[in-house]
């Protein structure tokens, strides 16, 4: 990897709640054609990382850029212009409408007309079949890891160039975890999107990034080759030092 590649950097971000610190100075990069592992346990902070480079929380400290140009002020939209999509945790998808109303309103952000975006649209049906046979009926009535494909299909409404995945795994079954991690690889690898992985598996996680940073209580104690010893062995580290406190 070369720093032209490099797409989206955090640098010394610093992130949280109102006066709250919850992330300390990380430094992150997601690169053209790579996939970036965010891990770490529940509540270590990965999410106010996301949310800082998305433009959903202000960064209290640090830098967000893209291409190099600083965006750390930018609102969201901005940022969706540039090519940054976000599939955010949980967050999947309109229940009430239907499969097809929700791509459209994924591209909204592009501001191309109807025409446009159907044609869109056609792209991601061929990515996953089951939305296309479903395209007229309510999201609500697709499973977890359809829902969590229309969510990854509206985020690529707006043909990003990276794209931020907050837990895709969450509360799916183990079959259906490793469909959506095949489609993550899919984008990074085959399709050159830089992807930003964010997961709580260490296992799932190693064997698919090209590096991981690893957040324990709010701070980077892990960065570089995804090594599922080391990461443990860094996590560990962490946990029994505030033990012994
Ligand atoms: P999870 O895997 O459970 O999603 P996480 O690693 O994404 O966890 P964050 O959600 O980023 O962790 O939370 C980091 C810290 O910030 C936690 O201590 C959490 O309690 C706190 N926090 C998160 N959201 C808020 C909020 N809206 N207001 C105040 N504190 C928050």
């Amino acid at each position: 990897m070369t720093t032209e590649d490099v797409t989206l950097s955090a640098e010394g971000l610093r992130a949280g709640y109102g006066d709250l610190v919850a992330v300390w100075d990380t430094d992150l990069t997601v690169h053209r054609g790579g996939i970036t592992g965010l891990l770490g346990r529940n509540g270590a902070g990965k999410s106010t990382v996301f949310r800082a480079l998305a433009g959903l929380s202000p960064a209290q400290r640090g830098a967000v850029r893209w291409k190099g140009e600083e965006i750390t002020h930018l609102p969201p939209y901005r940022r969706s212009a540039l090519g940054l999509a976000v599939v955010q945790e949980g967050k999947r998808v309109f229940r009430q409408r239907t499969i097809e109303e929700n791509l459209l309103l994924g591209g909204f952000s592009t501001r191309l007309g109807r025409r446009a975006l159907r044609e869109r649209a056609r792209s991601v049906y061929a990515r996953f079949p089951v939305l296309a046979d479903r395209r007229h009926e309510p999201a609500g009535g697709l499973s977890g890891g359809q829902q969590q494909m229309l969510a990854i299909g509206q985020a690529l409404m707006s043909e990003p160039e990276v794209i931020l995945l907050d837990e895709p795994s969450a509360g799916l079954a183990p079959s259906v975890v490793a469909e959506v991690l095949d489609v993550v690889q899919q984008l990074g690898r085959d399709e050159g999107l830089g992807v930003l992985l964010i997961e709580q598996d260490v296992d799932l996680v190693a064997g698919l990034v090209d590096t991981v940073t690893v957040l324990e209580l709010g701070r980077v104690v892990y960065h570089g080759e995804p090594s599922a010893p080391r990461i443990r062995a860094a996590m560990e580290a962490v946990h029994a030092t505030e033990g012994a406190k």
